[in-house]
């Protein structure tokens, strides 16, 4: 019996990847530090992943910003535009990554996008027709030596090929079947060069494979398969699926020659059926997702080995392991200090998922498993109830009906009540809230919730700061002001700490992209509203000027999908405790004098079940209802705005719009506009900003950079419809890029004005 995990966190248990590479950026350290920052971490890994007794050790799941964007360098997939910079090859990638601005050069990064439905981004790879697919990079191979060295034979891991010319950008004529021949023989030069090394296992990972996939994309993934089997050198080959299951071609996947077969029992509601309908061929290992790689509860070892007791049935040689790379959740429950034993008894972060792997391989093992001592705790522990229950929330979910989810009078009623009342210029201009956050405004709100600032003196700060931002966005000429968003640490957490039902932690820290990291709270018990939230900042804000201010909400379904949800109650019913819970902040707002409120779903698509059969059923027929029940109380005048990081949502434009919202922003700079023409082709009825300027980096965008993208958007957006802002709230940039950024911004808006008008 034997153990694997798919992929590990890389960013550190204190975060040190991340403060090493954002020192690098800013010139403070120099590479090597980086580089041995990176090293010690890996090394770390690998202790405590030997320590544990795990089988098979990754490597190469260590990334400075993402996989793709690895993967992408390995094969030579990297546009001139950043090789062309002439810069080393450490910064060539994070031009890449985060674009580039200097003696060098001026380029913007790749795209990025999702990855898959996680709250983890990659990068596009960016694919032309000049693209040589070959290998390149040394990554894989260092990293396996390196581990060998320190005493361990890992297996590497790395992102198939499949999944990643799927999700490529081809920015030429060519396809990615074109790429077929390239892409497999980089593969099988890989596999040659890892076998020479001594590598007796290689994982592929091929999440897309959950997808819903047409007949040529299984043709495709049988010919690069096909190819890269007939030439393995040796190596045992894993294929490695996850977030769902391949119920389209289990029996052609597992038809192929590959030696083990990852598969999700977690996410994929289908995989146990599959295997128990179509068998599991016997010259194969079943790597068994059976641990949670996304969520922070204990295992149930009680429903995992039910599971695994019908493979042993079935005579299947299987491996017991995470249902994805543990990348999704924190490191460590050492570092939790503060939560006390009662809540941190029923959690598993990534170091004590080691330990449950552990665990199930003794129970497993042992002549008796329920009479394990192990066994015992965890069947103690699910039979226990859990505290937090509010039987008056449950009351009020269940009373809900149709009218609770409706807003009155009709959308285009209200756009013309309130194009009377703000009477605000043609392209009105907005930000997307939150402003500069600076190391004087972390440093004092760190100092308040450690009891070292007082409340007065935060009060003081952060009116302060928020005056400030006011000035500012006057001055700068911004038509809808913000408050800027300086309490916040996060747009979850924030909310989630005004709930009762929520619990924090102090160190989960999960990678978001880059060296960007988020704390997602934890969805403990039955949610309500347990204070005000904003009111009073934002109500301070407008207090201050005659411009409206927009108060600033998070979502139901972000609070949601950006926390750590229960797993004993529905989502549908989490969602909508959190809208009724957020419903009484908008109401309370309106009452006090805020007449435009944003509230931000920043996460909505993010858990758009991958299959598209599964979309209203599992997800939208919940959560755009959870939205509209947050603000259908409101009085026709008052503006409700939402927003998205993202534009990806042609294909739920229909639901984008019946969130029935009065203006939507979301990113477009960094995607092509080609969400704009569905805009049109739909007649999408709600007003929007399409990002005009891309905030994830840090360069600064040309006022004729703007125009240029205006006008574009003006050629698909009747014009009385059209807002212009950044792509995303500015809390990550500094106020040098950000003041001449909105500068120009509002420039580009004025001229493009004038011109209309004439
Ligand atoms: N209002 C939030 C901000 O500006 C939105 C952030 C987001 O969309 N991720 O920071
Ligand atoms: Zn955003």
């Amino acid at each position: 019996m034997k153990t694997s995990i798919i992929g590990y966190p890389r960013i550190g248990s204190l975060r040190e990847l991340k403060f090493a590479s954002e020192k690098y950026f800013k010139g403070e350290i120099e590479e090597l530090q980086l580089l041995e920052t990176a090293k010690e971490l890996r090394f770390q890994n690998l202790k405590e992943q030997q320590e544990s007794g795990l089988d098979f050790i990754p490597s190469n799941d260590f990334s400075f910003y993402d996989g793709m964007l690895d993967t992408a360098f390995l094969l030579n997939a990297v546009p001139k535009r950043y090789t062309s910079l002439g810069l080393s090859v450490l910064d060539e990638y994070f031009a890449a990554a985060r674009g580039y601005q200097g003696e060098k050069g001026d380029v913007k990064a790749l795209a990025m996008k999702k990855w898959f439905n996680t709250n983890y981004h990659y990068m596009v790879p960016e694919i032309d027709d000049d693209t040589e697919i070959k290998v390149s990079g040394n990554k894989p191979f260092e990293l396996f030596v390196e581990a060998l060295e320190n005493g361990v034979r890992t297996k590497p891991v790395l992102t198939g090929p499949f999944t990643f010319l799927e999700l490529a950008r081809y920015t030429g004529t060519k396809t990615k079947e074109d790429f077929t021949e390239a892409a497999a023989n980089a593969y099988i030069d890989i596999i040659k060069k890892l076998s020479e090394l001594g590598a007796e296992w290689i994982q592929l990972d091929e999440p897309y494979l959950v997808k819903d996939l047409t007949e040529s994309d299984i043709t495709f993934f049988k010919d690069l398969y096909t190819k890269i089997l007939s030439d393995k050198s040796g190596v045992e080959i894993l294929l490695q699926t996850y977030f769902g299951d391949i119920r389209d071609f289990y029996n052609e996947v597992t038809a192929l020659d590959f030696d083990g077969i990852g598969l999700d029992f977690i996410e994929g509601r289908k995989t146990l059926e599959l295997v128990r309908t179509n068998g599991f061929p016997k010259d194969k290992i079943l790597f068994a997702g059976v641990v949670n790689g996304k969520n922070i509860w204990k295992n149930n070892y009680t429903n995992t080995l039910h599971i695994l007791d019908e493979l042993k049935n079935q005579n299947i040689d299987f491996v017991v392991g995470t249902s994805c790379s543990l990348l999704h959740v924190p490191y460590t429950l050492k570092n939790e200090t503060k939560l006390s034993d009662a809540y941190k008894k029923h959690f598993a972060y990534a170091s004590e998922k080691l330990t449950e792997l552990a665990e199930i391989k003794k129970l497993l093992t042992s002549e008796n498993p329920a009479e394990t001592t192990e066994y015992r705790a965890n069947s103690e522990l699910f039979a226990q109830p859990r505290s937090g229950e509010n039987t008056s929330i449950k009351e009020k979910v269940n009373a809900l009906s149709e009218k609770d989810f409706t807003r009155l009078p009709k959308f285009a009623v209200r756009e013309k009540i309130q194009k009377e009342r703000f009477n605000l210029p043609l392209f009105p201009t907005t930000t997307i809230g939150s402003f500069p956050q600076t190391i004087e405004i972390r440093k004092t709100r760190a100092g308040f919730r450690k009891g070292e600032v007082t409340a007065d003196d935060y009060d003081s700060f952060l009116k302060g700061k928020i005056e400030g931002c006011i000035r500012l966005q006057e001055q700068i000429g911004i038509d809808v002001l913000v408050h800027g968003e300086f309490e916040r640490n996060d747009m979850v957490e924030y909310f989630g700490e005004c709930l009762d039902g929520y619990l924090f932690t102090e160190k989960a820290w999960v990678q978001s992209y880059g060296t960007r990291c988020v704390k997602p709270p934890v969805v403990w018990g039955d949610i309500s509203r347990a204070k005000s939230m904003t009111v009073k900042w934002s109500s301070y804000a407008q207090s201050l000027t005659d411009k409206p201010v927009k108060g600033m909400l998070t979502g139901p379904v972000t609070i949601l999908n950006w926390s750590f949800p229960r797993e004993d109650i529905s989502l549908k019913d989490s969602a909508y405790q959190i809208a009724l819970a957020i419903r009484e902040e908008v109401l309370d707002l309106e009452a006090n004098g805020i007449n435009i409120i944003q509230i931000d779903e920043a996460a909505l698509r993010e858990k758009l079940p991958l299959r598209k059969s599964d979309w209203n059923s599992e997800y939208l027929d919940w959560a755009i209802p959870a939205f509209r029940l947050v603000h259908s109380g409101v009085k026709p005048e008052t503006q409700i705005h939402t927003h998205m990081c993202y534009s990806e949502f042609a294909d739920i434009i229909g639901d984008i719009d019946n969130m029935d919202a009065d203006v939507i922003t979301f990113e477009a700079s960094r995607s092509d506009l080609t969400i704009l023409d569905v805009l049109k082709e739909k007649n999408f009825r709600t007003e929007v900003g399409p990002g005009v300027y891309d905030i994830h980096s840090p360069r600064i965008p040309a006022k004729e950079e703007i125009k240029a993208a205006l006008q574009k958007m003006l050629d698909r957006i009747p014009a009385e419809k059209l807002w212009v802002n950044p792509d995303c709230g500015l809390k990550t940039r500094g106020s040098e890029e950000t003041v001449p950024s909105l500068e120009n911004l509002v420039a580009a808006a004025r001229e493009i004005r004038s011109k209309y008008k004439a």
